[in-house]
């Protein structure tokens, strides 16, 4: 079976302070969870928190984002071997909000997937549909051109990665995909991933979009359902130890 992955993205939030605070609860709490644990923060505090965790394991450190280039003139980017050096285990990638914000398309996503896994590190690569997508009938033409260009430039590192499914329209809205119709996408992507590779049977698909204490429990019984990519419910320690048990 897949061990399950709960993964917390706490986007652009906190400070030094709140970091250590959280920090402190979640290790107090965690006690050895039965699923991987970690937590994707902002590339400035890579550093701070990979010092909170020295020596305790239960939690792995993620970044948010990643260069596609290697190295070199491109001021502003942070490097996979970066992330690597700071202590990084994990790093997502195509994240919706970069996809709109920073107009990241499916060929970039696909290229910082292959930066990530050459230096080491597991990408997590999120796809999903907006609202107006699933409404017109395209979700899952929509994911599977997302994963599709992902899995055509690392084919050989498919069993490398972790796939995060977040609609769009469940992110920070309260309003989460129900049970059946994550199964339904997480089915079709699992479908996508073992036609390219029969090893990808152990790939992780993460629901990720408003999911918190409460709501956890249905969804990751679902069979194809791995984990979670936890916004919002990630920043508070009670919510984010609840979800971690849920999973356990
Ligand atoms: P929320 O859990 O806040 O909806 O965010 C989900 C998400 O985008 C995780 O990457």
């Amino acid at each position: 079976g897949r061990k399950k992955l709960i993964a917390g993205n706490w986007k652009m939030n906190g400070s030094l302070a709140a970091n250590a605070a959280l920090m402190g609860e979640l290790l107090a709490g965690i006690g050895q969870p039965a699923c991987d644990v970690a937590v994707c923060v902002p590339a400035v505090y890579l550093a701070q928190v990979q010092l909170l965790l020295a020596g305790q394991g239960g939690i792995a450190l993620g970044a948010q984002d990643v260069s596609q280039h290697e190295s070199g003139a491109y001021t502003g980017d942070v490097s996979a071997a970066m992330l690597k050096e700071l202590g990084a285990r994990y790093v997502i990638v195509g994240h919706s909000e970069r996809r709109q914000y920073q107009g990241e398309t499916d060929a970039q996503v696909a290229v910082k997937a292959q930066r990530a896994l050459a230096a080491g590190l597991t990408p997590i690569v999120c796809v999903g549909e907006t609202l107006r997508e699933r409404e017109q009938g395209e979700t899952e033409s929509v994911v599977s051109r997302q994963l599709s260009a992902v899995i055509q430039l690392n084919g050989e590192r498919l069993a490398d990665l972790v796939v995060a499914y977040e609609p769009v329209w469940a992110i920070g809205t309260g309003r989460t995909a129900t049970p059946e119709q994550a199964q339904t996408v997480h089915a079709a992507l699992r479908a996508l991933l073992a036609a390219a590779d029969l090893q990808a049977a152990g790939v992780r698909i993460l629901y990720g979009g408003s999911m918190n204490a409460g709501n956890a429990a249905e969804l990751l019984a679902q069979p194809d359902i791995d984990g979670g990519l936890i916004g919002g419910a990630s920043l508070k320690a009670r919510d984010f130890l609840k979800i971690i048990e849920t999973a356990s």
